[in-house]
């Protein structure tokens, strides 16, 4: 294997060896598997029944309970014999941190074990050691000496492991050799998997999670490949995006990080993991999944240098997967160069458009001053087809409009004209900056066309697909350009045609996120087809059950979406960012209450990252590169983090908030909420 994936080409499941929980298989190229984790507490055995049962009920294929110590593992037992009395058999399996002795007894009971390499043996201390061959070699012994006994257990038993990285939870040993790295998470889990396949046993699933998707993604990648080149085989990939929050933001992650690398085949199994309730978990696994059920491997898109056929020997990718790099462009006004991602907004739906119907893309206007109000993720541009504005323009807003509308505009300021490719060439007439439509179809191999385009410094590209694989296709492009040393900056246009506001989130998430992780994209512009926008009329403004974006209009769930998109693959950061953990039954405060009380006062300190985390014995390693931390220590204490620094500890939480607040405002990343205002 030369990267990583089965096909950069078509859709093609990387095959895995099958791994057996119980009675259900994975890998192999056995249906992608859904699950969840239980957030009571593993000694209440009724209620974590019940919440097993309302996740199987779901959908859940798996159910994962934490086993902090030996009592609860112990109690597993209880916990799996009452389901199992109310006919339920979903596979369990048992989250292990720091403790072999509660793994060893949860091997027994139920059909698989999480650990984490990172702690399993290692107990972390933040700190940088430098370590020899020998003192790492010594360390290598040690680990197998405590781990070995697990991996016969789980051998004798028949029970499933997962070995679980995660990103910031890595051992000071890994960390002092090769850092907090994707290839760090990589070695932290292959040096268990070289362990247990010393001992024969290949019952195994891999993760490599990470609260960030660019890392997470990164880090997959490089672990099929290294599995690759050591074994020749890969194991089955359980995909998640950790700590990755709650409403939009978490769906959105999620799907970002596992629908990139399901898009290049890789993963058997996925976790959504949502600070809401477990259950909520697997509609989103659902909706994720379903995009690849069916899905056609005949398909392919075609290119002289991009093609399955020659992916063995001589493939050429003028961009590496595993190390993030911004497509070189050269500027066109704000687009491309070193300016962050634009959105553009599609009105072009609307009948008539007044200042008001820009209050749902960033601009709201105040007629009694006669000033606009602009926010932090306003957009940047708006496509309006025919449609020339009756009123003064707020801030830099652009228009883009159609060629014959363009040349009957007085203000060329402020209007600029999209063309088709073929439109573009013939046009005698043109704007300085000009967009132009590729439609990036797989029945189009030959990419000469493009050659019209190479260093003319007004034209922004705009990639669209409409077949079977959108995102292969808008990839390819982006390789052909690379290829042909094109600069021109890219705007990426996503139409859906799905049903739900979740499924045109994960939609757009996937299509697009997937580019900008490559670092390809100086743009995004998303939009639903006739049909779908109909129906999202209703369907988005009555979303009733749903705890987040609700009562929008079309444009305005799709500007969020788009600028949540961007903030998600770093690419332009618009507001706060928040990673809270699922919660388990190590929680020790109501997550979902006080993350929603943490959002409510800091959502306006844009580019800061906020933790909130259940406990302190994960928490501190899992939350990563957050810039702050709310960790809870204790019953009704908490914590408080600044970067990996304790800097309150044990608060109570009725004031730790408020304590968070002020921590805040000591390190100077407080504001106070405010707007940039525009005279009209
Ligand atoms: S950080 Fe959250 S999800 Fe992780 S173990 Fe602690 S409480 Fe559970």
């Amino acid at each position: 294997m030369q990267f990583y994936s089965e096909s950069l080409t078509s859709y093609l499941r990387l095959p895995t060896k099958e791994v057996k929980v119980g009675e259900l298989l994975l890998g192999n190229n056995h249906p992608i598997r859904v699950q969840t984790m239980t957030t009571t507490d593993t000694m209440d055995t009724m209620a974590t029944v019940e919440q097993s049962i309302r996740c199987i009920e779901a959908g859940a294929e798996l159910v994962r309970i934490t086993a902090p110590s030996k009592k609860e593992a112990e109690n597993l037992l209880h916990i799996k014999n009452e389901l199992s009395r109310r006919g339920y058999k979903t596979p369990l399996v048992a989250d292990i941190h720091f403790t072999p002795n509660a793994a060893e007894i949860a091997a027994r009971i139920v059909e698989k074990v999480r650990v984490n390499p990172g702690n399993y043996v290692d107990k972390k201390k933040f700190e940088l050691i430098e370590y020899t061959d020998a003192d790492y070699a010594e360390e290598i012994e040690r680990i197998r000496e405590r781990f070995t006994p697990l991996v016969k257990i789980s051998k004798e038993y028949g029970t499933a492991m997962r070995i679980g990285t995660n990103h910031g939870s890595l051992s000071d040993r890994i960390m002092s050799r090769y850092g907090d790295s994707p290839m760090g998470m990589v070695e932290s889990a292959m040096e268990f998997l070289r362990i247990a396949r010393c001992e024969n046993y290949h019952n195994i699933v891999l993760s490599m999670k990470s609260s960030n998707p660019l890392v997470m993604v990164q880090a997959y990648r490089l672990l099929v490949k290294t599995m690759f080149d050591e074994f020749g085989e890969a194991y089955p990939l359980h995909l998640g995006v950790t700590e990755a929050g709650d409403g939009e933001d978490g769906r959105i992650k999620s799907a970002i990080g596992i629908g990139t690398l399901l898009e290049d085949g890789l993963g058997d199994t996925i976790r959504v993991s949502l600070t809401e309730d477990p259950e909520l978990e697997i509609p989103v696994c659902k909706d994720i999944v379903k995009r690849y059920q069916g899905r056609s491997t005949k398909y392919e898109v075609r290119s002289t240098k991009f093609t399955t056929e020659s992916q063995a020997s001589d493939l050429q990718l003028s961009y590496s997967p595993f190390e993030y790099k911004r497509r070189e462009t050269f500027s066109v006004d704000n687009i491309g160069g070193h300016h962050v991602p634009v959105v553009i907004a599609d009105l072009s739906k609307l009948q008539s458009i007044s200042p008001k119907d820009l209050q749902s893309i960033g601009y709201t206007y105040n007629e009694a001053t006669d000033k606009w109000t602009i926010s932090d993720s306003a957009a940047d541009y708006v496509f309006t087809g025919h449609l020339v504005l009756n009123f003064a323009l707020p801030g830099t807003l652009k228009v883009i409009v159609y060629p014959a509308t363009w040349l009957m505009v007085e203000d060329k300021t402020k209007y600029f004209p999209i063309f088709d490719d073929s439109g573009y060439a013939k046009s005698e007439v043109k704007s300085n900056i000009n967009f132009v439509m590729i439609d990036c179809d797989i029945s189009n191999t030959d990419c000469s066309f493009l050659d019209d385009f190479t260093n003319d410094p007004s034209a922004v590209l705009c990639l669209s697909s409409q077949n079977a694989l959108p995102f292969h296709s808008v990839r390819r492009m982006f390789t052909e350009l690379m290829n042909k040393e094109n600069k021109s900056p890219v705007i990426i246009i996503v139409d859906s045609n799905w049903q739900t506001p979740d499924e045109h989130l994960i939609h757009f998430a996937t299509e697009a996120g997937a580019l900008l992780l490559d670092g390809m994209g100086d743009g995004v512009c998303f939009g639903m087809t006739a049909e779908a926008y109909k129906k999202q009329e209703s369907s988005i403004k009555n979303s009733s059950g749903r705890n987040y974006s609700q009562n929008l209009s079309v444009e305005q769930f799709i500007n969020i979406t788009a600028f949540s998109i961007l903030q998600a693959t770093r690419t332009r950061i618009s507001k706060t960012e928040y990673i809270s953990c699922p919660s388990c039954g190590r929680t020790l405060f109501d997550l979902q209450k006080t993350t929603a009380k943490i959002r409510a006062v800091t959502n306006h300190l844009k580019g800061v990252k906020i933790a909130i985390m259940g406990c302190i014995v994960n928490g501190p390693g899992e939350m990563a590169d957050a810039d702050f931390g709310y960790v809870g220590s204790g019953p009704g204490k908490i914590t408080l983090y600044k970067g990996k620094e304790v800097v309150k500890r044990n608060v109570p939480s009725e004031i730790a908030v408020e304590e968070l607040v002020n921590l805040l405002k000591e390190s100077e990343v407080w504001v106070e909420r405010s707007e940039v205002v525009f005279q009209s």
